[in-house]
């Protein structure tokens, strides 16, 4: 895919831009935990996050904001809780440094702030030749 108007670097040489095969739009909890199942495979990826801070959703939360979900649902794959109180709950700021750490720990490939407008499917390397160009 071709991510225009990013930051991402240039990856292959191409006409229209720097390609990329895969990308995740987002890097909240799902795009991170996409981010390290695609890395335990072995697919090269990139994310693209339009805030220029990691923690998804959870930093619009209001200042006192706890979580209604406990603990126990913060294992992360590759992270797991490691907490003293799987039955409490944490706070906002808590959960977002949550995603902070991990987002480090799993060395995600993010490109933050960069708003994905549009995903371009690139064209066909094969046989490509600039038109001028004479054998
Ligand atoms: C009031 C409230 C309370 C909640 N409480 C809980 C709770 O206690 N426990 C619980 O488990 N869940 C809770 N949730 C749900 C939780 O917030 C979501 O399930 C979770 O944030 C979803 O994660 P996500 O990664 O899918 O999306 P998000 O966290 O929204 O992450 C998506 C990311 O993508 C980025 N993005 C979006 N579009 C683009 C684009 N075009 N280009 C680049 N980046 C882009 C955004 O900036 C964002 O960082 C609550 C939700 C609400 C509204």
């Amino acid at each position: 895919m071709i991510a225009r108007g990013t930051t991402a670097p240039k990856r292959k040489l191409h006409p229209h831009g720097p390609t990329l095969d895969t990308v995740i739009i987002g890097a909240g909890q799902a795009g991170l935990t996409t981010s390290y199942w695609l890395t335990q495979f072995g697919v090269e990826h990139q994310l693209l996050e339009r805030r220029d801070s990691l923690g998804g959703a959870f930093q619009d939360r209001w200042d006192s904001f706890y979580m209604n979900t406990p603990n126990l649902a913060l294992d992360l794959p590759g992270m797991p809780y490691d907490g003293d109180d799987r039955d409490a709950f944490i706070s906002r700021d808590a959960m977002v440094n949550l995603f902070r750490r991990y987002a480090e720990l799993i060395a995600a490939p993010i490109h933050a702030g960069v708003d994905a407008a549009r995903l371009y499917p690139a064209p066909l390397m094969v046989n490509y030749a600039p038109a001028n160009v004479t054998s």
